[in-house]
């Protein structure tokens, strides 16, 4: 036996009792002719005391920081208490220590505050590993794993493994690939998902099915992103949306409740996609706060109406919102002190290239009962306190307004809708907001490609009852300027996304489960027959064999981790994370492989 016990589990009762702790070396303080050590492990810090007695090996056995030791001695009451340690009021009176092991010096201090920088760490990540921040993380980490296995367990789902080699089909992002030696010339894809094994194992009848499961998809990684990332993936057969949605309510819960004991009584906020982007201009809005967008004009319609807001503007001759296609507006509250330089610097801010307007108008509701703008000139009072009101803005409350092409302004101002929420301090970290997001467009038009793409991915269902406008019309787009009036843009999908505090954490559909609908699909997203047989045959086949209705959702297992542990970076929750090109710095992969290897692959590299 290496040790008796942990470094994190003696208390003043062991007073007394002989013991051998095993760890690493943390911090080692001499004082005269004693010596203290931090020794560390998985489970915590304890102090070991080494008297004078010791010296003498201790001198021909020098100690550093990170050696591996083992030390038995007698547990005693420490003179000076440490109260922030959970063993800070014991020590361990060595009587004899073994090195197990030696460490070279660390490249960073392996504590809370590390003196290391992000690449560093990432480089000796198996020492980052030991801090106790990461440790809490992964530990984190786990308790999610568990409560969710847990609750699906208790709910009859079945964790099936799927292939990792499978068909490359890329549809949304682009596959990496895997030469096989034994099939010259051919090529294995990684999944980006597990999404048509798991259709197929409804049609085999393993009606609730999971897996936490790795997926690659070979994105530019903007920021945040992870070339592999993990999801809680799941199906079932034999239901409707609503089956789902309260499926996975209870699993979000259990989770809440398991891994931060947080009771989340009431039901989940439901919105549709189209009031999302209506209140919120974002598909994956942050409920922690109010801060909604009015619409004044929109190209976006809502429920296929215009905003009647339009008439706060008019009769104005301020060319900015005239000509724009869209004005939006929110009322910040309690800003409207806002001192000059602050507007310009909001200004500066919309104008930066990743939010890209070309400026901010402004309305400062006094406290007074007075209105100040920034387009004084084009606005009456009466006018600017209309805007001020139908923003449902209060005296003292700050007016910002953007204006120009729908797309870019309803992005533009969610962002300043976040930004603002973020500078008042309304995003609470240890706040949480849960919402589905229902019905989802089923289609999305690629300007690129001038076709139709799937907003979810081409096995989602449309809504029962927009099926037929799917089959009775062509998806031929004859004026790409007006893709918006083709009957495919009204189209819902039975698809519904989880949202936590402005992220998405999970998203699913109820599926196609007939071959016709199936294929129609693919030929409403431009694929011909052949391709569709090509790519998806095995699919199409399967569904000729007594599909059962099914769908299912796939949960972000990093990002609701790191949401959870009040974090923004997935990387922090991921033992062995990439850097943002997508490289694994302590591995240096990708590299170059042998030209051995390329031979047996059959392969001539042709770099340009
Ligand atoms: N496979 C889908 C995804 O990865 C999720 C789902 O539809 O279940 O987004």
């Amino acid at each position: 036996m290496y040790r008796t016990h942990t470094c994190g589990e003696l208390r003043i009762a062991q007073t007394g009792q002989q013991v051998t702790l095993a760890g690493w070396v943390q911090t080692i303080r001499k004082f005269g002719s004693i010596t203290f050590i931090d020794l560390r492990d998985r489970y915590g810090i304890t102090q070991l005391l080494l008297g004078e007695e010791l010296n003498n090996q201790l001198d021909q056995q020098p100690l550093g920081r990170e050696f591996v030791i083992q030390a038995t001695g007698v547990v005693s009451e420490r003179s000076n208490k440490n109260p922030n340690l959970p063993t800070g009021d014991i020590e361990i009176k060595i009587a004899a220590f073994t090195i197990l092991n030696k460490s070279v010096t660390p490249p960073f201090t392996v504590q809370d505050d590390t003196d290391g920088g992000d690449d560093l760490r990432m480089k000796f990540r198996y020492l980052d590993l030991r801090r106790n921040l990461v440790k809490k993380n992964l530990e984190l980490r786990y308790a999610v794993n568990r409560a969710a296995r847990n609750y699906l367990h208790e709910n009859n789902f079945m964790d099936i493994e799927t292939p990792f080699l499978i068909k490359s089909t890329p549809e949304g992002a682009r596959d990496f690939v895997v030469p096989s030696r034994m099939n010259p010339g051919q090529f294995y894809a990684l999944p980006q998902s597990p999404q048509t094994f798991k259709q197929l194992l409804m049609v085999s009848g393993y009606d609730r099915y999971y897996q936490v499961v790795k997926c690659f998809r070979d994105e530019d990684l903007r920021a945040d992103r992870q070339p592999e990332f993990t999801q809680i993936d799941c199906e079932m057969s034999f239901v409707e949306q609503e089956d789902i949605l309260n499926m996975f309510e209870g699993m979000i819960k259990h989770i809440f409740k398991a891994v931060k004991g947080i009771e989340v009584t009431e039901k989940v906020q439901r919105m549709t996609w189209e009031d999302a982007m209506w209140h919120y201009g974002n598909d994956k809005p942050d409920i922690r706060f109010g801060m909604q967008l009015l619409s004044i004009k929109s190209a976006f319609t809502k429920g296929g109406k215009l905003p009647a807001t339009g008439e706060l503007i008019a009769g104005t001759d301020f060319k900015v919102f005239n000509d724009a296609e869209t004005v939006l507006a929110i009322a910040v509250p309690g800003c409207a002190e806002y001192t000059r330089k602050q507007t310009d610097e909001l200004t500066e801010w919309v104008k930066r290239p990743q939010i890209g307007m070309q400026g901010l108008v402004f309305i400062k509701c006094n406290a007074d009962g007075t209105y100040k703008s920034s387009v004084d000139k084009f606005f009456t009072e009466d006018k600017l306190k209309a805007i001020a009101d139908a923003a449902g803005a209060k005296a003292g409350d700050l007016v910002l307004i953007l204006a120009g092409a729908e797309e870019r302004t309803r992005k533009a101002t969610s962002e300043l809708r976040l930004e603002m929420g973020e500078r008042l301090g309304l995003r609470k970290k240890e706040e949480f907001k849960l919402l589905w997001v229902l019905d989802f467009p089923l289609f999305e038009y690629s300007e690129e490609d001038n076709r139709w793409v799937a907003r979810h991915h081409p096995f989602t269902s449309p809504k029962p009852d927009q099926i037929e406008i799917m089959i009775k019309n062509s998806p031929v787009i004859e004026n790409a300027a007006e893709y918006l009036k083709h009957p495919y843009a009204n189209i819902k999908a039975n698809a519904y996304d989880m949202v936590l505090n402005g992220n998405e954490i999970g998203g699913g559909s109820i599926r196609i489960f007939q071959r016709d609908l199936q294929e129609k699909m693919f030929a409403a997203l431009g694929m011909s027959q052949e391709e569709a047989m090509h790519k998806f045959g095995f699919l199409l086949g399967a569904f000729e064999y007594g599909a059962p209705p099914h769908g299912g959702i796939a949960y972000g297992f990093d990002r609701l981790c790191a949401i959870l542990g009040g974090s923004e970076s997935i990387r922090d929750f991921i033992a062995f994370p990439k850097n943002n090109s997508g490289r694994d710095v302590m591995l240096d992969a990708p590299s170059a492989i042998d030209q051995k290897q390329f031979d047996e692959l059959q392969i001539k590299l042709n770099l340009q």
